[in-house]
């Protein structure tokens, strides 16, 4: 399928998205173990990604809330759950996972997020879908296998997210969508369509806001 085609999503969501989206949104509580998750009453979205990947700035134009989600590319902010109410009354919840691929990350860390990830996945029932993010001038990179394969194993359905599309040419986004497909096709859970993205100009963003809300739905 062509990125063209990708990028059309579900149309009869897109504006019942918007006003989801367009209303109510706070956050509720970081979670730096399993302990401090909230209760699972309602359906969960999580986001994940490598450490500057995009994932406070599409949160935030998700949201269409500038300081919802903090830019931080500080390692030790990041080693915590997220999360975020949508919705008044509450509808689900969006949650903000811990960065990855710090390169300079000492080893305690990477094993702290490894378990804290792994067992959220495997034991949140609410998780309805992830969505993991590859920035479009890099690409699927091995340290971003990880995640896919936890989610694999954890049967967690996810959709891979192109960030930052406007920092490359069409062309070149049509390319890195189709490897991108590629690698999904490889994974189990993976959505096969991938959905590119640009906080800064807004491409995808009302497409991505629908399949948050066709995930919970
Ligand atoms: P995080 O570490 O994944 O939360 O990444 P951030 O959201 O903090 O973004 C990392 C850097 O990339 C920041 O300098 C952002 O301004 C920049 N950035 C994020 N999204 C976009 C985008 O869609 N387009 C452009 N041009 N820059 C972006």
């Amino acid at each position: 399928m062509s990125a063209d085609a990708i990028q059309e999503g579900p149309p009869d969501l897109i504006e019942p998205a918007r006003k989801i989206f367009a209303g109510p949104i706070a956050f509720l509580r970081s979670a730096p173990s399993l302990e401090h998750l909230p209760d699972a009453t309602v359906p969960e979205i999580a986001f994940a990604g490598r450490s500057n990947v995009g994932k406070s700035s599409l949160l935030n134009a998700l949201t269409n809330r500038g300081g919802l989600a903090r830019t931080s590319n500080t390692p030790g902010r990041t080693q915590e759950l997220n999360f975020f109410d949508v919705g008044e009354p509450l509808r689900f919840r969006l949650v903000d996972m811990p960065g990855y691929g710090f390169a300079k990350a000492p080893p305690q860390m990477v094993r702290k997020w490894r378990f804290l990830v792994n067992d959220f996945l495997r034991g949140r029932a609410v998780l309805k879908r992830a969505l993991v993010l590859v920035d479009s001038r890099h690409g699927v990179k091995e340290v971003d296998r990880e995640i896919f394969e936890m989610l694999d194993r954890a049967a967690v359905s996810y959709h891979l997210v192109l960030t930052k599309a406007d920092k490359i040419k069409a062309s070149d986004l049509a390319a890195v969508t189709r490897a991108t497909e590629e690698e999904a096709r490889k994974h189990p859970a993976a959505h096969p369509e991938i959905i590119a993205t640009s906080s800064e100009g807004g491409l995808g963003i009302a497409e991505l806001r629908a399949a948050v809300l066709g995930a919970i739905l």
